[in-house]
């Protein structure tokens, strides 16, 4: 039976997927072509992306300057290992995200750039360089991380330690995975006393904290606003933590500034980049330090180097689709396309305030969250949206938008109606 795009290919099979019950779930959309804000599934049908591919592709898809550069680069060297050579893609790549991130041109600037392949190894990375950070310089008890509640920092088990305890991804692996100091984002002055208190007792241990800037993105679409951001930020400068932002969702433009640091205008000592760092075309990330935490690895120890080197680190067509990627900034108005998002998303999304089966509705930058009350049907809602022509996919009690910079307003409008309309729907079914 062919339905609505979900065709039964017997080599399914084959295919283990993310975060599916692979008993019970339906079997996956084909997609077989993109275009613009668009992905093309194989009955035929155009639907609108309302999630640029898990927030990656932020110029839209086949950006005619990102597939040129890279076809370009495929002719001449796919890849090649990384140790003990170089090239040219990764030298721009790393000497231009230098002269972007927070603290650009200040003794803090983040100059010293660690490539790698996915989010989640960059988080590895960063956890790993801020306890060899604090092992270099003779203190080998700080190897523990301040983090979140509703944090989500990645899949693999260091990453997974200091995401949220209870969320439903990780809590199962409860006892299997290092234990981090795990608390909530303070927002009032007696909780920042607490959390500062709590610093204070666990200090010695502590190597760094760990906070995505001004959005929890997986881990409930959380947001917090400069001045909590700057505080924490504070604290950690005051007790000697390592502050690590991971930028990995929240990077390039997606808040509304190049960086979400930029906007309480802090420089962390470590960050993450991911996602929308090739323009959402192939798998990269990248760890950047400051000067104070790379000086501690220069020694004329071998063992104090940084002992860590993917073997795809640094590929050269990522390098060389990341770079087109920042043309496309240098070159266009993505941040003011970013605020006619954040316009029409909080006109459009405020009229779901209304239906009854909604708790909140909030925008930031080109991110729109509706938060409905539980318990929800996740596999009903997902299957509805698709139905109005739009690749939405709510997860926990969220139904998000996170769209390409380059949608047009008729597409974000057939967004935000469908958004309005299903959960219309679902508020009927579940009165
Ligand atoms: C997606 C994400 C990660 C993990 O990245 P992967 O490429 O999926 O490993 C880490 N941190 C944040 C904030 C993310 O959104």
């Amino acid at each position: 039976m062919r339905k609505l795009g979900i065709i039964k290919d017997p080599r399914l099979t084959h295919l283990w997927r993310p975060y599916t019950q692979m008993k019970t779930e339906a079997n996956p959309y084909t997609a077989v072509e993109t275009r613009g804000a668009q992905i093309k599934l194989l009955d035929g049908r155009w639907l609108i992306d309302g999630i640029s591919s898990w927030w990656t592709a932020c110029h839209g898809y086949n950006h005619k300057h990102i597939i040129d550069a890279m076809h370009n680069q495929l002719d001449i060297m796919p890849h090649v290992m990384f140790g003990g050579l170089t090239h040219e893609p990764a030298l721009k790549l790393s000497s231009r995200l230098a002269s972007i991130l927070p603290g650009k041109k200040s003794s803090k600037a983040l100059t010293h750039i660690f490539f790698s392949d996915s989010g989640s190894v960059a988080i590895e990375v960063a956890l790993k360089m801020a306890t060899q950070y604090w092992l270099n310089l003779g203190e080998p008890n700080r190897n523990r991380f301040v983090c979140f509640k509703n944090a989500y920092h990645g899949d693999t088990i260091g990453a997974m330690s200091v995401c949220d305890p209870d969320d439903g991804m990780h809590a199962i692996f409860k006892g299997a995975i290092p234990e981090q100091i795990i608390t909530e984002i303070p927002n009032s002055i007696k909780k920042f006393k607490e959390f500062e208190k709590l610093l204070e007792v666990n200090g010695r241990n502590i190597a760094g904290l760990i906070i995505e800037p001004l959005v929890q993105a997986a881990g409930g679409l959380k947001f917090h606003d400069t001045e909590i951001l700057s505080n924490i930020y504070n604290i950690c400068v005051r007790h000697n933590i390592l502050f690590i932002a991971d930028e990995i969702a929240t990077g390039f433009g997606r808040t509304g500034s190049m960086f979400a640091c930029d906007q309480a205008d802090i420089t962390p000592d470590i960050m993450c980049l991911g996602k929308a760092l090739t323009g959402g075309t192939i798998g990269m990330a990248a760890t950047a330090a400051n000067a104070k935490v790379f000086s501690a690895f220069l020694s004329n120890e071998e063992n104090k180097a940084f002992m860590h080197g993917p073997t795809f680190m640094a590929n050269p067509l990522a390098a060389t689709a990341a770079n087109a990627s920042l043309d496309l900034f240098e070159n266009n108005q993505r941040l003011e396309q970013v605020k006619t998002i954040e316009d029409d998303l909080l006109v459009d999304l405020e009229l779901c305030r209304d239906v009854p089966s909604v708790v909140d509705v909030r925008v930031k930058g080109a991110i729109g969250v509706v938060e409905i009350k539980e318990p929800i049907d996740i596999h009903w809602l997902r299957h509805r949206f698709t139905k109005e022509n739009v690749w939405v996919r709510p997860f926990d009690n969220v139904i998000y938008l996170m769209p390409p910079f380059i949608i047009n307003k008729g597409e974000l409008k057939t967004l935000t109606k469908a958004v309005l309309t299903v959960i219309k729907e679902w508020a009927l079914r579940t009165a």
